[in-house]
């Protein structure tokens, strides 16, 4: 067994607590990495606090974990002692169903993710990033192209990879136009993407000071959506609309913005069912979709596409004491745009 330092929930209203406890130990295609930084997602959040169903305690978060490789097993090739690597939002499938097959590891059955899963091997609960070390198989670390800041990259393990895979799949066009709702972690990395993709970007959001941020992150249009007619005349003019909210909202307002044969996709996912009128989907022939983060070979592929384009997120590195003020004020939308936490401070 390896002796882990982390940092753990013990219920929905504990708070981050320091947290020992024991990884496997380095399997022949097992690599040991050494946690340098990890993101703060929305989902952290949400699973600490049992909003998504009650979670299993005590809770170590974290599936934006950037590191160091310090060992390897005698089976890994493709990783050497030093590297510097990521691990997502999952660390286990099958490997041989048709999702496995078609880079879908995410909608595996036996998909496991890296925290609140189970250990395949130990049979215990996965835990997360919040720690000072992780043992991953192999077939779920990814590259991290050199020369980057490694804080800013972080995000991009669960913010890029849910943002770029629904972009990549909406085959946008050189100027379509494309909505991202809610300018959170998610959300700006999703702007930048999509402008990176040649997209016209409008943000909604609820707060009109991020309105100088959205532009400065590739935005052309900025829209209040809590100014009562401010989405009256966006009406029909969105190709696609990425949904990033955290917390319930009118989807029929966003619907409405939709072309003809516009298509909406969420990937926040909010506490309560919401409710969609029939009429949002019929009037236009809209299309309303979701997404859940993406393969192994996409992240990869998205790593490599923001390492070329130079996006990287915008962070606001903190220690590990400040985790529990970190959740308060990302609920309360006050985050540029990702904490991250430093786990060597
Ligand atoms: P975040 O940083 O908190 O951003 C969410 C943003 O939504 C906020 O900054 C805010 O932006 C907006 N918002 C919050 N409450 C709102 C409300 N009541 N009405 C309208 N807008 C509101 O969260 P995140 O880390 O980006 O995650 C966003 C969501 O995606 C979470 O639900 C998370 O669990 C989910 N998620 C899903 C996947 C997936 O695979 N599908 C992966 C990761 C995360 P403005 O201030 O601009 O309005
Ligand atoms: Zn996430
Ligand atoms: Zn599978």
């Amino acid at each position: 067994m390896i002796r882990a330092h982390g940092f753990a929930a013990d219920s929905p209203t504990s708070g981050l607590k320091p947290f020992e406890f024991d990884r496997r130990d380095v399997g022949a295609t097992d690599v040991h990495i050494e946690v340098l930084f990890c993101g703060i997602c929305h989902s952290d959040i949400h699973s600490v606090r049992s909003e998504w169903g009650v979670s299993q305690y005590p809770l170590v978060p974290g599936h934006e974990v950037l590191g160091k490789v310090v060992a390897t097993g005698k089976k890994v090739k493709n990783f050497k002692v030093g590297a510097v690597v990521g691990v997502g939002c999952f660390v286990w499938s099958c490997g041989k169903c048709a999702a496995c097959q078609r880079g879908d590891e995410q909608f595996c059955p036996a998909c496991v993710f890296t925290y609140g899963g189970m250990d395949p091997i130990r049979k215990e609960p996965t835990r997360g990033g919040y720690s000072d070390r992780i043992v991953v198989d192999q077939r779920y670390v990814l590259k991290i192209p050199a020369g980057q800041p490694l804080e800013r990259v972080a995000p991009l393990l669960c913010a890029g990879i849910t943002t770029y895979a629904p972009l990549k799949k909406a085959k946008l066009k050189r100027g379509s136009k494309v909505g991202v709702v809610g300018l959170g972690g998610l959300g700006h990395v999703a702007v930048k993407i999509a402008a990176a993709m040649g997209a016209d970007v409008t943000v909604f959001s609820t707060s009109a000071r991020k309105k100088v941020d959205a532009k400065r992150l590739g935005a052309k249009n900025f829209v209040v959506t809590k100014d009562p007619g401010a989405l009256k005349p966006l009406a029909g003019t969105f190709d696609y609309i990425l949904d990033t909210v955290s917390a319930e909202h009118d989807i029929n307002a966003l619907l409405a913005c939709l072309k003809v044969d516009g298509e909406m996709v969420k990937v926040g996912a909010p506490e309560k069912p919401m409710s969609v009128s029939a009429f949002s989907l019929i009037m236009g022939r809209r299309r309303l979709g979701g997404s859940l983060i993406g393969g192994i070979k996409a992240t990869q592929e998205m790593l490599n596409f923001c390492a070329k384009k130079k996006i990287l997120a915008d962070v606001e590195v903190i220690a590990p004491g400040q985790i529990d003020q970190a959740y308060d004020r990302t609920v309360a939308g006050d985050v540029k745009y990702r904490f991250v936490i430093d786990l060597k401070r």
